[in-house]
Order: structure tokens, then C-alpha cells, then sequence
């Protein structure tokens, strides 16, 4: 989950394809599902197997442990893609593959960085190089401070003569100022930096010098920065902001960074073939990539996890459903929703038949229900699950628009495909993910078994249920953006042909 100073910084996608998924509504479409005895039964069926046999912690514990960090494109992202295939492939799934789409640059520090601050006073400062950032030249950078109070293209334009030649650092101030007009912009703000000759940008978002916000700069494309870019400590940053109220600051930092340019990312999926042969299906996904600086035990360890004990349920328990259940891993997230995105692309002509989207990106504490992102009928098609998500206390739906674009759902979301996301408590999250912390020994094996249930019995009802809910038409579905104030964001991603 990218939440918002995370997308800030984080895409060259065609809106064309993007459409062709709008308005084809299921002959069957409805705002409420059947349960028959059987399909009661076998949710009663999925969610025990989950709850008492769930394999998401160990496959959880595989990933942080075994695999570690899965920076997209990495050797442990490559090594996590051939063991989730595998997986896949012992438990018996159909259809088994993976599809590649190209990342403009993989990224990984080669070496620790070093910082200090030079005048007027010496001190080490805690930075690292920002996700997606070249590395410094030779010797380091070394500049004065310029700290930019608010990010957007006309305040970058009327500050140029400041910027010229300083390091320039913002904070969570600088990106909230102009939030309201979408990500797109705040790029084309950033971007203009190194045109007005600012020798690097430092960020300071992170929650403690040693809890830096890994968000990485990649322009929603996977791209590289344009300038050297540190992540530095929230001390730290606070510190400098205080020092330049009472004069000039001047620093100096060095790392180096691995960098291979157009490299093939591969997202994984298998299928659970449905017994009615019309090409119905459901997805069941998540982000298999992290980011490095933790193992990305909960981001995204959990919902890689919770993908594969879903599949690995639906097969112990002998399920067969009436659409197909698709699961699928996908990379390039934390970069920008490109593996998605890619996927969304590719199958834009079979959008139609998709039956629901369920994604799970927010941790592994315990479920609360569904981000159903403004939709009524979801919330209602929902109620029919009430008496089982109620038992694992994830009864709940929530509409909030903040997290609209935060994750993998947003693809599809954005054809007009039902699409949910699970809603969980995010107290511990927030505080770990994108950062070292986010390690196994934070993860609790009941909690992540409740989600891992709710995710299963919800995508198995939907896959079986005879009705499917419509799709949305364009008009639909801008108000149903507007409704949860994520209109503009959306606008300004289409301007940006982020969608
Ligand atoms: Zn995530």
C-alpha cells in the first residue's frame, strides 16, 4: 500500500486500452448475491480450513526470511517469482505462468551512504539514497540548503534563484500544501527542479531518523530521478528547518547505487478453473515486491502470503467454483502500480468477464471488512456475507477515497470492475511499512489467518455466487470517484497518462 507522501513519488500508460473494459455488464448483473446450502457450506468449508490449517504465516515467513527484500527486478524478486510459481504448481493450480512487462530501471544501493552536515557546525546526518535515485557523482554532493515550503510547478518557477545551485529538502508540509491537485502535478513540480539547477533533493518523511519512508522517486513509471536524491531522518530533517531559520546550512552526501536499465519484471498467475465454461472469473492479488530496507514482512509479505493460502485452501478444501479464481502476483507496485497496470492492459478485452478484484496491501493486523471505494452495491452484495465475515469480525465496509490509488485494485478499479481492497487496522502498519522495521517477528499468525479468511470467503463467494455485480459505465464511474474525493486524482492521472 502506497499512501499518500508515498505516491507522491513514485508511471506512461495509454488510457486508451483503459476504457475498453466500461459499461459490458454481465447479462446477470445485480446489487445482491445468492447463497444456496452448498455455496453456505463451502464458505463455512474455506474459512476453517483457514483459520485452523492456514498456510499464510509460513508462506509470510518464507518470503521475509527465506527470500528477504524483493526490490522489483531484483535477484530476490526473481528468486520470489520462480518460488510462488512453484507453489503454485505443487498445489495443483491451472494455468500456471508468468507475464513480463519492462521496468525503464531496476534499483538497489550498491553502498551505505554517507552525509553530514558540513557548515556551520559538523554533525553526521542519517540519509540514504531515496528508491529510484542515480547515485551521487564521484565525491559526493556538497551545497548549501534550501528548504522548499511548498511543491508545486508555479512555486519551483517563482523560487528558481533560491534553487539554483542548492540541495533542496521538503517534508511532509511541502507535498500536503498542493496534495488536493494530484500526484501528476507534484511530479511535473519535481521535475522541474533539476532544470532550475538544484544540485539534489532530500525528502524527510520518514517517522524517526531511524524509521526513514522508503517511497522511492520513479515518476510512476519505474524511471530514474533526475537529480541525486536522499531519504533523510525526521530529526534530522526537523533540525535543518531550524537551523536555516537562523542562517545558511550547508551539507554534503555519497552513495552509489546499483542500476540496470530496461529490465523484464515478471508478475505470476495461476488459475483455479471454474466448472462453467463462459470465461467468468474472479482475481485474488497482491504485490509480491518490497521495498529493502525491512523484508517487507507486512508490505507486502502478508498479501503475497494471503494470495497463496487462498489458492492453497480453495485446493485442500476440494472447492470447485462457478467462475474461474485467478491469483496473481504482482510486481512493480511500490514503483507505481506497473505490474498491475501492465496486466490490466494486456486483458483490457476481458474485463467484461471479471467478476471482482480483491486485493489485500495493508498488513497483516486484523481485518475490519472492505475498502469498496463508494460502490452500494458492493457494500451490499457484502451484507449477504455478513453472517461469515462477522465470525472473523470483518463485517465492515468503508468508502473512504483516500486509498483509491494506493494500490493494485486501481487498474481495474478504473475499468469499472467491482473491485475491493481489504480493510484492516493499520495502527502497526503505518509505523512499519517502507521501512526497516518492517520485518516477520512483527506478524501474527491468527490476525493474518482472519484476513487471509476474509479474503477467501469473500473472493469464493463472488466467484460462485450466480450473480455478478455491473460494471461501470465512464459516467459511473467518474461519480462514483467524485462521491469519495477522488475525482481530480483521477483527472489528473488521466492528464498525465498515468491510467
Ligand atoms: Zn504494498
Amino acid at each position: 500500500m502506497r499512501t499518500l507522501p508515498a505516491l507522491l513519488l513514485s508511471a506512461t500508460l495509454s488510457l486508451g486500452s483503459f476504457s475498453a473494459g466500461l459499461a459490458q455488464n454481465p447479462p446477470s448483473s445485480t446489487t445482491a448475491l445468492t447463497l444456496d446450502a452448498k455455496l453456505k457450506s463451502d464458505l463455512v468449508r474455506l474459512g476453517g480450513h483457514m483459520m485452523i490449517e492456514g498456510q499464510a504465516y509460513e508462506y509470510d515467513r518464507h518470503l521475509a526470511d527465506d527470500i528477504g527484500p524483493r526490490l522489483t527486478g531484483s535477484a530476490n524478486y526473481v528468486k520470489a517469482v520462480a518460488w510462488a510459481e512453484g507453489e503454485f504448481k505443487r498445489l495443483g493450480l491451472a494455468n500456471v505462468h508468468r507475464e513480463s512487462w519492462e521496468i525503464p530501471a531496476t534499483w538497489e544501493p550498491e553502498t551505505l551512504a554517507t552525509a553530514r552536515i558540513i557548515a556551520p557546525h559538523e554533525q553526521r546526518l542519517h540519509l540514504e539514497s531515496e528508491g529510484w535515485s542515480p547515485s551521487t557523482p564521484a565525491g559526493g554532493v556538497r551545497g548549501e540548503v534550501y528548504y522548499l515550503d511548498e511543491l508545486s510547478a508555479d512555486a519551483v518557477k517563482a523560487r528558481a534563484d533560491k534553487i539554483k545551485d542548492k540541495i533542496v529538502l521538503m517534508d511532509g508540509p511541502s507535498v500536503m500544501a498542493h496534495i488536493d491537485e494530484g500526484f501528476g502535478k507534484l511530479f511535473d513540480a519535481l521535475n522541474l527542479l533539476a532544470g532550475d539547477g538544484a544540485k539534489a533533493l532530500v525528502l524527510g518523511f520518514g517517522t524517526t531518523n531511524d524509521a526513514p519512508n522508503f517511497i522511492g522517486y520513479t515518476n510512476f513509471t519505474g524511471s530514474l530521478a533526475n537529480i541525486p536524491t536522499g531519504n533523510l531522518g525526521q530529526e534530522d530533517t526537523l533540525l535543518l528547518k531550524r537551523m536555516l531559520e537562523r542562517g545558511p546550512v550547508e551539507i554534503e552526501f555519497s552513495f552509489t547505487n546499483r542500476i540496470r536499465r530496461n529490465v523484464q519484471v515478471q508478475n505470476v498467475i495461476a488459475d483455479v478453473p471454474g466448472r462453467e465454461s463462459n470465461g467468468e472469473y474472479v482475481i485474488v492479488a497482491g504485490h509480491l515486491d518490497s521495498w529493502h530496507p525491512g523484508t517487507g514482512a507486512q508490505d507486502n509479505g502478508t498479501g503475497a502470503a494471503t494470495v497463496l493460502a487462498v489458492a492453497q485452501a480453495v485446493k485442500a478444501s476440494g472447492l470447485t467454483p462457478r467462475r474461474t479464481m485467478r491469483f496473481i502476483l504482482f510486481g512493480g507496485e511500490e514503483e507505481g502500480l506497473l505490474g498491475s497496470i501492465h496486466y490490466a492492459r494486456e486483458h483490457a478485452a476481458d474485463a467484461a468477464k471479471c467478476a471482482g478484484v480483491f486485493v489485500t496491501d495493508s498488513g497483516g493486523e486484523p481485518p475490519k471488512g472492505w475498502l469498496v471505494f463508494g460502490r452500494k452495491d458492493e457494500a451490499n452484495a457484502l451484507g449477504v456475507l455478513k453472517p461469515y465475515l462477522e465470525e472473523v469480525g470483518a463485517a465492515g465496509t468503508s468508502n473512504d477515497g483516500e486509498y483509491t490509488f494506493s494500490t493494485d485494485e486501481a487498474p481495474f478499479l478504473v475499468q469499472g470492475v467491482p473491485s475491493f481492497v481489504l480493510w484492516t487496522e493499520t495502527e502497526k502498519y503505518e509505523t512499519l511499512h517502507h521501512k526497516p522495521s518492517d520485518t516477520f517477528d512483527k506478524v501474527n499468525q491468527r490476525d493474518l489467518n482472519l484476513g487471509a479468511a476474509v479474503v477467501g470467503m469473500t473472493a469464493f463467494a463472488f466467484a460462485d455466487a450466480p450473480e455478478s455485480l455491473k460494471h461501470l459505465s465512464t459516467a459511473e464511474l467518474e461519480n462514483q470517484l467524485k462521491d469519495i474525493k477522488a475525482l481530480t486524482q483521477y483527472k489528473d492521472m488521466q492528464d498525465h497518462k498515468l491510467f
